[in-house]
């Protein structure tokens, strides 16, 4: 069974989610584009002395934190950050004292990216952090960030701990071409339908997942993409750091075993192999263009799947023949 439940590092809004109903990358780019072209990108930087430095954070192990990182922290005016006691914590041990805080999080970061522009404008120096890794990874930051493009105001980034990119490292499968879908919905009809969408991709696919959903997750990804090497990655940079590598049905039944998985985790998935692409993206489109049929006519359903799929529409319409003469 799925578990509904939000976890702590799962996004409840956030547009990451693989075929959750999200625009799609490529509208996601053409959006933003449009705004910078129409709003930003012609405007010259603000004649002001701020600016705003994304913060990458440890994953887990606190020394991973860059020296850039610790200096920028040091000499900015005002730090935004998604959880103001989690990053509290890490400045403290790095003997970092004295600094204002304030919340930036997936509720208020709208509200949060105008007061860091207001900021910006009076000439402070200010810092983002999210809890872990690289602000907007699978975490807030992305609204921030657009608003300072449009604004024109000049952004960097103190790069650092991820975990998807580590769990690749050590995943032992192809680390490129890689696809990084983020986290999954949480539950199973949606988890599945995410992964159908993502079954063709030629290239290791990256997903953040909770540990308590990790033996359902890994199941669901058999059943879709079928038994493929796969690798999972826990606790990455911590005492009990743990990579298990093998096929999908090794690693559901090692899982499925365990009374209880703790600590973080990635899952990634090796390529499917090119017979197999061709294979499953031919099914599919079979798939697409027999639903299609059942409300459209056979050259309206033509233009349909042609649309979704990119496929040539002669070519799909001399499918749908062959499929209706198999039928007879
Ligand atoms: N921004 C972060 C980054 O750059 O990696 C990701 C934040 S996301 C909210 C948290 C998810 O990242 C976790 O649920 C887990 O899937 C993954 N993650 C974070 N730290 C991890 C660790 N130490 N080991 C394994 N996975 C981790």
């Amino acid at each position: 069974m799925a578990s509904g439940k939000k976890y702590k590092g799962e996004p409840a809004k956030k547009q990451e989610r693989a075929g959750a109903g999200a625009p799609s990358s490529s509208e996601r780019v053409r959006d933003s584009a449009e705004r910078m072209t129409n709003r930003g990108a012609e405007r010259s930087r603000k004649n002001t002395s701020g600016s705003l430095a994304l913060i990458a954070t440890p994953i887990g192990n606190s020394a991973d934190i860059s020296l850039r990182a610790l200096d920028t922290l040091r000499k900015a005016e005002l730090i935004f950050c998604e959880d103001t006691r989690q990053t509290q914590k890490l400045l403290m041990m790095h003997g970092i004292t004295g600094k204002k805080l304030v919340a930036a999080h997936q509720h208020n970061e709208a509200a949060a990216a105008k007061k860091i522009l207001e900021e910006i404008n009076a000439g402070k120096t200010i810092a983002y952090a999210s809890d872990a890794g690289l602000p907007l990874i699978s975490d807030p930051g992305e609204t921030i960030m657009q608003v300072m493009i449009e604004e024109g105001v000049n952004v960097t980034s103190i790069p650092g701990a991820n975990a998807a990119l580590t769990a690749l490292q050590l995943s032992g499968l192809p680390p490129l071409p890689f696809y990084f879908a983020g986290f999954l919905p949480p539950k199973t009809k949606a988890r599945k339908d995410a992964l159908k969408l993502l079954h063709s991709i030629p290239a290791t696919l990256v997903f953040y997942e909770a540990p308590h959903r990790l033996a359902e997750t890994l199941a669901d990804m058999l059943a879709v993409l079928g038994n493929r090497h796969a690798a999972y990655a826990r606790e990455l940079t911590k005492m009990h750091e743990e990579v298990q590598r093998g096929t999908l049905s090794e690693l559901s039944k090692h899982t499925e075993k365990q009374e209880r998985i703790r600590g973080e985790c990635v899952i990634c998935i090796a390529p499917p192999d090119a017979e197999t692409a061709q294979h499953d993206d031919a099914d599919e489109i079979d798939k697409l263009l027999l639903s299609a049929l059942q409300t459209l006519s056979p050259r309206d359903a033509a233009f349909d799947v042609a649309a979704k799929t990119g496929q040539q529409r002669r070519a799909l319409y001399q499918r749908i023949l062959e499929l209706k003469s198999n039928t007879r």
